[in-house]
């Protein structure tokens, strides 16, 4: 079969290669589930696995299959797979338990092992093949309404993980109340942040490099977010205009942000850092100030990757909460018909969730 592959290490590798298709039965137990790919999403960290600045090949292999945003339907499974049968539309999870004891509990996003493996990314080929197996305890069952977003389900649990983890983190406050919330680029990741933090009904501003108008600034704001161009305002003046923020989700696959995004966090905010950076940048930064503000404003910060099944099981609510919004606003017209709200990341129609929470 065709697959998409690098070869780690070496930048710009990108080929077409035939590999062995697999088989239900090389998983153990008789627990296979085979899937025919029908669309991989690609992400800043795809390109980083291309400059050769991140990503591993399987033990022995000389090359990765690429490809960790994976959505397609099931061709075949295992006698002892009762979740899922041919037919039905999945998404495979990316990352494998090792061996901490985060791993063993079901929280492998959570590991303290140096070695991780990811699909498509780390020490494991991806989705990016015509066909891919795996243990029907990695595979998400999508249901047919969401077949056209289903592909976006991964970028989400990432968002929707590093979200919850900020709430977690602030219920040290107790009366944490978050207003207003920024989110750093405006790529898919980026997009998605701004989407989830609308939903949860707060004011957003999302920055990115880009000038407006253009594709991403106009579904932005057509969810009642505000892009802010970071060529026209940087993200420390951006914050005394729109801020200061509560929450920031850091995106912009940029390490400087992050240090940009420190400054603009308001006092016992919190910064979710989600960027993958494999490069070896170096900055200058006002090390001082940065370190007096986060002590005397009790600020925090937390670095978020990945995310385990939990959320690709929970991310649906997201979806039911922008049905159920869709249904009460009368919107359902401009919504297609699976009426949910990744549909807005793709055809930019979607009304800002303000009027669902007037109206609950
Ligand atoms: C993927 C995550 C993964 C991370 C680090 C991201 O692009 O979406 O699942 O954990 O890269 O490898
Ligand atoms: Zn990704």
């Amino acid at each position: 079969m065709k697959a998409i592959a690098v070869k780690p290490g070496i930048p710009n590798t990108l080929h077409l290669t035939d590999f062995p298709a697999p088989r239900v039965d090389e998983i153990a137990n008789g627990r296979g589930v085979l899937v025919r790919v029908l669309r991989v999403g690609v992400d800043g960290t795809d390109k980083e696995i291309n400059a050769a600045e991140y990503g591993q090949a399987p033990p022995g292999c000389d090359f990765l299959v690429i490809g960790h945003e994976g959505f397609g339907q099931v061709e075949a499974v295992g006698p002892n797979v009762t979740e899922v049968r041919p037919g039905d539309y999945v998404v495979a999870t990316v990352r494998r338990p090792g061996s901490s004891i985060y791993d063993l509990i079901g929280t492998n996003d959570m590991t303290t092992d140096d070695t991780y493996f990811e699909r498509g990314i780390n020490l494991r080929h991806g989705y990016m093949s015509q066909y891919y197996v795996d243990d029907a305890e990695f595979i998400v069952k999508i249901p047919q309404g969401l077949r056209e977003v289903g592909v976006l389900l991964e970028p989400t649990t990432v968002v929707e993980k590093g979200i919850a983890q900020a709430y977690e983190i602030q219920r040290r406050l107790r009366v944490w109340r978050p207003r207003r919330a920024a989110v750093m680029g405006a790529g898919t990741i980026g997009l998605l942040a701004t989407l989830v933090l609308r939903l949860k009904g707060l004011q957003v501003t999302t920055f990115g490099k880009t000038p407006k108008p253009y594709l991403n600034s106009e579904l932005i704001e057509a969810i009642g977010a505000t892009y802010q161009s970071t060529d026209e305002l940087s993200i420390i003046a951006g914050a005394k205009k729109h801020g200061p923020f509560d929450i920031i989700f850091e995106a912009t696959g940029f390490s400087p942000a992050v240090f940009d995004s420190m400054q603009a966090l308001g006092k016992n905010g919190v910064l979710v850092l989600s960027s993958v950076t494999g490069g070896d940048r170096r900055i200058e930064v006002p090390a001082d100030k940065i370190n007096l503000d986060f002590v005397l404003g009790n600020k925090v910060m937390v670095g978020t990757v990945n995310a385990r099944l939990w959320f690709f099981f929970t991310q649906y609510s997201r979806l039911f909460e922008s049905r159920a919004c869709a249904l009460r606003t009368g919107d359902v017209g401009s919504i297609p018909h699976s009426a949910s709200a990744l549909h807005w990341v793709q055809h930019g129609r979607w009304r800002s969730p303000a009027h669902c929470r007037h109206s609950a």
